[in-house]
This record gives structure tokens, C-alpha cells and sequence, in this order.
């Protein structure tokens, strides 16, 4: 029985992952000028790649952008929000090679943070950065353009909300958002990293990390968070946090 369950749950979840992920062929589109030199300025990863590896960087950035709708609402996007979008998406998938998203259709960019209650973008209460969508607002994602830009555009930060909601589409894609992302994860792998986070979630809440509180939350949160500081800082993450640093890579880019 145990047997039937357990092969029943990889079968259930390869289903969700066939559809949430798919490899694709390599799409040549050119990549303009503008878009290359705004990952050059202000995109780190971008920067710190080989130069073949930023090339593809810049096709999956461009693939990206013809895939999926990037709308302003209240606010007008600029090309720099495009690319960070698009950014975003492309650095936790970048070691995966042709994977690309399938669990969504549209990012709606949003002057600042918003009400998740009631999505409103004035007044009291709003302390939202970005969210994913559940119920009607399925396959879309929701980005505050203010918290998008920082993310990018202060070098010493390590966070960047947008990378932020990718890490979870990514982790949501198995069917649960729990900080396991299955389609990344292999099996052996889970148990000690479910450890290990709730290691460091303890280690936060008696104020002996730097890493954002918020990881305090849940496990989906703690993923999230450390996500964004792993791509955001690699070096000072190495540095402060060697042991959850190498975990991290061996989830976000397994044969580095
Ligand atoms: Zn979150």
C-alpha cells in the first residue's frame, strides 16, 4: 500500500511537473541593444556569467519577454522593469537549460506595494512586494515596480523581491509550496534540507542570522528569502553561511 502510494505521489507530481516546466527548443530571436546594456549595468548574475553563458542569458531573457505579458497598472513600465522581470525568471532556472515556466501568463507591475487583500495600491496596510496568484488570479503574478527596481538597482542588498515570487512559481510547481522544490530537488536530497532550513529558521528567530525574518514565516517563505540572498550576495552568503551556500547550489545549480 505504502509502495502503491508512493509511486502514485511521483507519478502525481511528474504530471504537475510536466506541466509546470518544459524543455524547449533554442529560439534565435535578436537581443537589442538597450535590453543588453541594462543587463550589463545593473544585473550581477548577468555580469558575473562567461561570455557563451551570457549569451544565452540574454536569449532566455529575450524568450521570455515574447512568452509572457508584462503589464504596468497605475504606473509605466520602462525597459529596465522588462528586463528585470524577465531577469528575475531567467536566474533560478538559468542552470536548468531550455526549462522555461509554464504556470504563468502575465506579470502585473504595480507602482508600489499593494493590499494581497484587496490588491489596492493606495492608503493604509499595504505591505506587499509581490505575490503569486491562487483562485482567480492562477498563472499570474503580481510585482511592486519600486521593490522590483531595488532588487536590481542597490548592489549591496540581498533582496530582490521579484527573484523572490519566481523562487516560489519554481517551488509551487510540484503542486505544494513548501520550500521543496521537487523539480529541482533530487529525492535524497529533501530531508536534509528540510533540516537545514529549519535549522537556520531557529538561528533567525534568536537573532543570530542575517538573513531577512520574514524566512521565519514558513518553509516556502524561508526558500524565498534565501534565494535571494544566494543570487542577490553569493560572495557574502559563501562567507556568512558556507554550509547553507553550498545547499543552495546544489539546488539551483547542480553541476556547477
Ligand atoms: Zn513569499
Amino acid at each position: 500500500m505504502v509502495v502503491i502510494m508512493f509511486a502514485g505521489a511521483i507519478i502525481i507530481s511528474g504530471v504537475f511537473l510536466f506541466f509546470a516546466f518544459r524543455r524547449t527548443k533554442p529560439l534565435k530571436i535578436p537581443v537589442s541593444g538597450v535590453q543588453e546594456k541594462i543587463l550589463g549595468q545593473y544585473v550581477t548574475f548577468y555580469r558575473d556569467l562567461a561570455d557563451t553563458e551570457k549569451c544565452r542569458f540574454r536569449e532566455e531573457v529575450n524568450k521570455f519577454l515574447h512568452r509572457i505579458r508584462i503589464t504596468g497598472v497605475g504606473t509605466a513600465l520602462e525597459d529596465m522593469d522588462r528586463v528585470f522581470v524577465a531577469s528575475a525568471a531567467v536566474i533560478p532556472l538559468f542552470a536548468f537549460k531550455g526549462w522555461e515556466y509554464r504556470n504563468i501568463n502575465e506579470v502585473i507591475v504595480y507602482p508600489g506595494a499593494f493590499s494581497s487583500r484587496d490588491f489596492r495600491v493606495e492608503g493604509e496596510g499595504r505591505d506587499t512586494l509581490g505575490m503569486v496568484g491562487s483562485g482567480p488570479m492562477q498563472r499570474t503574478m503580481i510585482l511592486s515596480q519600486k521593490d522590483l527596481r531595488e532588487g536590481f538597482l542597490h548592489p549591496n542588498t540581498t533582496s530582490n523581491p521579484a527573484i523572490h515570487e519566481f523562487v516560489h512559481l519554481i517551488d509551487k510547481a510540484d503542486g505544494a509550496t513548501d520550500g521543496l522544490p521537487e523539480a529541482l530537488l533530487r529525492h535524497s536530497y529533501a530531508l536534509p534540507w528540510l533540516h537545514r532550513m529549519n535549522e537556520e529558521i531557529q538561528k533567525i528567530k534568536s537573532g543570530r542570522s542575517d538573513i531577512n525574518p520574514y524566512g521565519t514565516t514558513n518553509e516556502a517563505e524561508f526558500l524565498a528569502v534565501a534565494a535571494e540572498y544566494f543570487f542577490n550576495q553569493p560572495e557574502r552568503m559563501s562567507e556568512r553561511h558556507p554550509e547553507l551556500y553550498r545547499m543552495l547550489k546544489e539546488i539551483f545549480n547542480p553541476n556547477a
